[in-house]
């Protein structure tokens, strides 16, 4: 494919922090942006050149996306994979329709996870009463997740028993879904990828994540973050799992690091990801200009991280507290040496909901997280 150059048009389906951050990098290198996303008040819609407020499956919308753009990615997990095949039939789409579909569905995620020789979590795939019954009691306790359409730690649910794993079942509606045996976690990481239409690949550095109540809090990125034998581990993990899904466009692949030392994979987002919003401010190429080199069929380029960081997620209690009209201290913050604040534009703050990220660089892995430190003391986020 030849490159789409600057002054084209690039399309994004969904209107959340992700599709904002495409489309300030994409504008950054003088392209226009179409977002299509049913909010008026979407994060990315209002800062877009061309905002088309309809329904993902809408045809008109759809139609509207692919006249406005040269080329169209997405930014949410969840996306109609129909939506994409409709776009696909005018328009160079990356990611494509099968690799979104795979990373839809957890238990055709964890095939594509053994088909590349990467290990995940023992699971079970449960869709009928039969596959309840014959779940092997090694998988408890365990995790029961739907099959889709779940994040942030929705739609799963903690079992011990065999009649607790029925229950809960039950309470998911019985729809599709994988027992995951409950592993325990010595830590999390990702890695991010970006690949080309020519199979071309590149990498940001390994992040480090901490999850609380489900949700991304802290990721922490310098040399020595993960010892290195896994570090290497991981990333060729991701490589084969993108290489193996053909992948065009920017992939995250998120590891459960174990007690033993082991690596096992937990899932994959084909989008920028959370964890990766640090390369913005500590790296010459982040996540989201990768994500429009890949679009655009331009060269990616390994990107170097230049500078150590921490990346703290602002979540929508932070905006409550005990008074509930308080606004975080931005400007106490801000007066430490090396902080980046991100706000994602969103209106109301819900708690869990993710309303922006402050990285903060340092010289050194030490002086970034002494300033983290002080900084999520003044944000009431806890230590960590
Ligand atoms: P997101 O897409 O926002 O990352 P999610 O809703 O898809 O989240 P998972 O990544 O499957 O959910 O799980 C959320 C968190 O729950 C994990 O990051 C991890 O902390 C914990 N967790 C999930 N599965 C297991 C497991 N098998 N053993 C131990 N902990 C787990
Ligand atoms: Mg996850």
């Amino acid at each position: 494919m030849t490159p789409i150059l600057p002054g084209a048009t690039l399309g994004v389906l969904g209107g959340g922090q992700l599709g904002r951050m495409f489309v300030h990098a994409a504008q950054r290198m003088g392209y226009f942006t179409a977002v299509l996303d049913p909010d008026p008040a979407s994060p990315a819609g209002s800062v877009s050149h061309h905002h088309i407020q309809t329904d993902y499956l809408d045809p008109e919308g759809l139609a509207r996306l692919a006249r406005a753009s040269a080329a169209i990615t997405t930014e949410f997990e969840n996306v109609p994979a129909m939506a994409l095949a409709t776009l696909a039939a005018q328009r160079p789409v990356a990611p494509g329709e099968q690799a979104v579909a795979i990373a839809q569905d957890r238990a055709r995620e964890k095939a594509h996870f053994t088909k590349c020789g990467v290990a995940c979590a023992p699971y079970a795939v449960i869709e009928s009463e039969a596959d309840l019954g014959g779940v092997a009691a090694s998988l408890l306790p365990g995790i029961l997740k739907t099959s889709r359409l779940g994040y942030d730690g929705k739609g799963q649910v903690r079992v011990t028993t065999r009649d607790g794993l029925a229950r809960a079942w039950n309470d998911l509606r019985r729809v599709a879904c994988v027992l995951e045996k409950m592993l325990p976690l010595a830590a999390e990481c990702s890695v991010i990828v970006a690949r080309g239409r020519d199979g071309q690949l590149v990498q940001l550095p390994l992040q480090l994540n901490l999850h609380r109540d489900g949700i991304l809090a802290v990721t922490k990125v310098f040399p020595g973050n993960v010892a290195e034998p896994l570090a290497r581990e991981a990333a060729a993990a991701a490589s084969s799992i993108a290489h193996g899904l053909e992948y065009v466009g920017v992939l995250c692949v998120e590891f459960f690091m174990l007690a033993d030392g082991s690596l096992v994979v937990n899932e994959i987002a084909p989008r920028p990801h959370n964890s990766g919003h640090y390369s913005m401010d500590a790296c010459d190429l982040s996540q989201f200009d990768l994500q429009v080199r890949a679009l655009a069929a331009l060269p990616l380029v390994a990107p170097r991280q230049h500078s150590p960081a921490v990346m703290l997620n602002l979540l929508g209690e932070l905006w409550s507290g005990s008074d509930a009209t308080r606004e975080p201290p931005w400007a106490q913050v801000l007066a430490l040496p090396g902080t980046h604040l991100h706000l994602y534009g969103k209106v109301s703050a819900r708690p869990g909901r993710k309303m922006g990220h402050l990285t903060v660089t340092g010289a050194t892995a030490q002086q970034a997280r002494t300033t983290a430190l002080k900084a999520a003391a003044l944000l009431g986020i806890e230590a960590f």
